[in-house]
């Protein structure tokens, strides 16, 4: 606790704003790619104190946000089964479908269940033998390697009515695309924190040596934050591109080798499609075969329609980079936490919600 309480002392956080401003005499963009460093941003209210030169634009980093609203639709229709059981994470209740949402689902009769840690599910499968146990597995390099042991057990104690529907992805392909994208003209990133300490820094190293920019990983405290803002606005001015892990007190080079074969022990690559970004290759994870038989997708013969949005939601671009929340004409109007019309408004890591939250 006294190692993190040095990055929220008001002197550090007064001292890197001052380097901060010093530093920057031209307009520069930045992206937050993770929706912590988001909230963290705008509830430390770094947001309003820096210089306007320094431009914060959140990235797609919150797992709820970047799953298609057909995935939801296509998670409902599996909870109307007769016999399914559909477990998932409270914040999904509420995203809503192109018809409806788990929430209302479930007030019409589905039977879906909220757990805190997909570790709940495999017992869930155990306690309902007669059912069938479908759990929604979203969420990054974080919440894959929980994942995969569950996959492991449910393969141990041989349960024939347990399954996943997949929606897990990877960091690195979404950044690749966003580097790579005319749209933005980014400066720099902040990489995710929390993604970095499964997977290590190396897999960003990419975006200094294939497209010239300075990136950062950074911790969640404001002295994280504004360091790690001050290392990327070093470089810009020393013209240099490189990775800086400010994080180094929990994100290792090679991260967490355990965890990462954990994953790929269970899973390997596929393409996953990204709300407001498309298919990008290689960016999800799904079942190896010869765990197919937890698969979800293909016990019930599921198809994903990724095409139609909220009417009038600009999630995807806010995922994008290209907009903020407070440039969607339903923002705290008729989108507010509670009453969303899309998923940045109602997961705890997305954009519009902590816009409304903070600003
Ligand atoms: Fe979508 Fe609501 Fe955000 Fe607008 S304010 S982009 S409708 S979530």
């Amino acid at each position: 606790m006294e190692y993190i309480d040095k990055f929220r002392d008001p002197e550090l956080v007064r001292g890197l704003l001052k380097r901060i401003t010093a530093k920057v005499d031209s307009r520069v963009r930045i992206m937050e790619v993770c929706g912590t460093h988001t909230r963290a941003i705008l509830k430390s209210g770094i947001k309003n104190l820096l210089s306007d030169n320094i431009e914060l634009i959140s990235g797609p980093g919150c797992p709820i946000c970047v799953t298609s609203s057909g995935y939801i639709d296509a998670a409902v229709k599996l909870a109307s089964k007769e016999e399914v059981i559909v477990a998932t994470f409270g914040d999904m209740m509420r995203v809503p479908g192109n018809e409806i949402s788990l929430h209302q689902a479930k007030a019409s009769g589905c039977d879906i269940r909220v757990v805190y840690s997909p570790l709940d599910t495999v017992e869930l499968a155990q306690q309902n033998p007669d059912s069938e146990v479908v759990f929604l597995a979203l969420g990054f390099e974080t919440t894959a390697p929980t994942i995969a042991l569950n996959i492991n057990q449910a393969a141990k104690l041989e349960l024939q009515n347990y399954s996943i529907l997949s929606s897990l992805k990877t960091m690195p392909g979404v950044m690749e695309k966003l580097a790579a994208s005319d749209e933005l003209n980014l400066d720099g990133f902040i990489c995710p924190g929390h993604v970095s300490t499964i997977i290590g820094a190396e897999p960003f190293e990419f975006l200094a040596y294939q497209y010239n920019l300075p990136a950062v990983i950074a911790g969640f405290e404001p002295g994280d934050i504004l360091l790690g803002l001050y290392q990327l606005l070093e470089m810009e001015a020393a013209g240099i591109s490189r990775l800086k892990n400010q994080y180094s007190r929990v994100v290792k080079y090679r991260g967490n080798r355990q965890a990462i074969d954990r994953i790929y022990n269970i899973f390997t690559r596929t393409d996953a499609f990204w709300r407001g970004m498309g298919s990008i290759e290689d960016s999800g994870l799904r079942l190896k075969d010869e765990y197919r038989q937890f698969s979800a997708r293909d016990k019930f013969g599921i198809q994903i329609s990724n095409r139609k949005k909220p009417e009038g939601c600009i999630c995807g671009e806010i995922l994008r980079g290209i907009k903020k929340p407070v440039d969607c004409e339903l923002f705290a109007d008729s989108c507010t936490p509670e009453s969303p019309i899309g998923p940045c408004m109602v997961s705890s890591e997305g954009a519009c919600a902590a816009y409304y939250q903070y600003q």
